[in-house]
């Protein structure tokens, strides 16, 4: 045996007992990281070292410079944004996936990869009941998915021209969301040259989802003045407060004017895994492209994202390009995913998810799910009798949205300053870490309730201190 791989052995044994210590001890660190803006940045040398270094001194330097600027998104104490789950299946699977590193951009260049991945997300679209003849493939973020699903659009509703010949006669293409969609749409319509003044933005109801009148309405206007609808973007659980927009009534709309629609589910996707929610993509048939992130709340660590689509042709020649030097024997009989996307390289995620789905099962899946999402209805009630907080939207699955407001007697404006000096103060104890957003001018504290080991005493320890702080300020 060499003495590099015997070296290995010996640092990797010390890893893996730092790591399995790591998720055991994490509560005991400050969920938030608590270092000030350049600190971390100035106790790195300032150039690449002439000489190697000790394995040793820099797993030591991790632990001193490294781990302090660390936010701990593994922590049950972590209800900030969305949860970024790991699980100890999906991190032995990326162990494996960083020895192998292995590049599975076409079906040659690592078979095992794409066939994988083709299984596996056979296996996810079967279990959330999208329609059956849709195929999926993963992409690194649901940001790329959206992007991906975007550019598709505007190729098959220009006949692949734009790829071709740039934008020449395809101008007053538009893209609708409603104001809640997430961030990625735009960034998506920026990239993919359609202007982001082309992305209409559909006012939300009062429960912050798109109203799909006013979304015909826009629509039939667009078209009276010489513009050309290309996509509808669909939330299933927005970010803000996880609004479901109402996907069949937006259907309608899209098969009737012939308009792309992509379903964006990043995070509350994981829940169509739950016979119970599936009635949310009622009319997923009538769209053409829809994503969610098992690296949010399906316990496989980022990045993975899977993307689904009804015409896998056109997805295929929209990204399909063929140089002399990827030219392979298996083309045209397989699948070669680099064609499927954005990026050439592609690591092997599906290995992520063969273990996370294998070791814990659709049983125990769904279990967590459901524990996840009663955390989060217990802390709903607790609000609801608590008199000095209150619910600013109904619960949304595992998501509770709400605000402290002491007296009846103060402004809005006094009530968000309290509101905002609370999710400060709390933040800063390092014992939980939430985020917040803003509804009709409201500052609200979110808290997403869905960390792989999330127990009802860390949501009893969260409630407790919430009110001990919000008494003192
Ligand atoms: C998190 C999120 C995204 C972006 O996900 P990335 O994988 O980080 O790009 C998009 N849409 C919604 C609704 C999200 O919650």
């Amino acid at each position: 045996m060499s003495n590099e791989s015997e070296k290995f052995r010996t640092y990797a044994h010390q890893f893996v007992d730092w790591m399995a210590d790591y998720m055991n001890d994490v509560e005991q660190y400050p969920v938030k990281s608590q270092v000030a803006p350049r600190e971390i940045y100035h106790q790195i040398e300032t150039g690449i070292p002439n000489e190697g270094e000790r394995i040793e001194d820099i797993f030591e330097d991790f632990k001193k410079i490294i781990i302090p600027g660390i936010t701990h998104w593994q922590s049950p104490n972590f209800f900030a944004y969305f949860q970024a789950n790991t699980s100890t299946p999906s991190v032995l699977a990326e162990m494996l996936m960083a020895t192998l590193g292995v590049q599975g951009m076409k079906w040659a260049t690592s078979p095992a990869s794409t066939e994988l991945e083709e299984r596996m997300m056979e296996w996810l679209r079967d279990a959330m009941a999208l329609p059956k003849d849709w195929t999926g493939v993963i992409q690194d973020t649901a940001s790329t998915a959206t992007l991906a699903s975007i550019l598709t659009a505007r190729e098959q509703k220009s006949d692949y021209e734009v790829n071709t010949k740039g934008f020449a006669g395809f101008t007053n293409f538009r893209v609708y969301c409603s104001e809640e969609t997430h961030s990625s749409i735009e960034k998506g319509v920026k990239i993919a040259g359609i202007g982001k003044g082309n992305l209409v933005k559909i006012p939300t109801d009062d429960t912050q989802a798109m109203d799909a009148n006013l979304l015909l309405e826009c629509i039939e206007n667009d078209i009276t003045n010489g513009y050309h609808p290309l996509c509808v973007v669909a939330a299933i659980g927005t970010t803000g407060t996880m609004a479901m927009d109402p996907l069949k009534e937006i259907a309608e709309i899209t098969k009737k004017h012939n308009i792309w629609l992509h379903v964006d589910a990043a995070y509350a996707g994981s829940a169509l895994l739950l016979p119970e929610y599936q009635d949310l993509i009622n009319g997923i048939e009538h769209a053409d492209s829809f994503v969610f992130n098992p690296h949010k709340w399906l316990f496989t660590n980022f990045d993975c994202t899977a993307y689904f689509v009804k015409d896998k042709d056109a997805l295929v020649n929209t990204f399909a390009i063929l140089p002399e030097y990827l030219k392979t024997k298996t083309d045209g009989m397989v699948a070669n995913h680099c064609d499927w996307g954005i990026p050439l390289g592609r690591r092997f995620r599906s290995l992520k998810l063969w273990f996370v789905l294998r070791h814990y099962g659709l049983k125990g899946l769904q279990e967590k799910l459901r524990f996840h999402i009663e955390l989060a209805k217990w802390l709903e009630d607790e609000i609801v009798k608590s008199g000095e907080f209150e619910l600013a939207v109904p619960r949304s699955m595992n998501l509770v949205c709400f605000y402290y407001k002491p007296s009846n007697d103060i402004s809005i404006e006094q009530q968000n300053q309290l509101n905002e000096k609370l999710l400060n103060r709390l933040n800063s104890s390092g014992k939980i870490y939430l985020t917040h957003t803003k509804v009709n001018n409201v500052f609200i504290l979110r808290m997403s309730i869905g960390r792989t080991n999330v127990e009802l005493a860390h949501i009893r320890k969260a409630w407790d201190l919430i009110q001990e702080i919000a008494m003192k300020i």
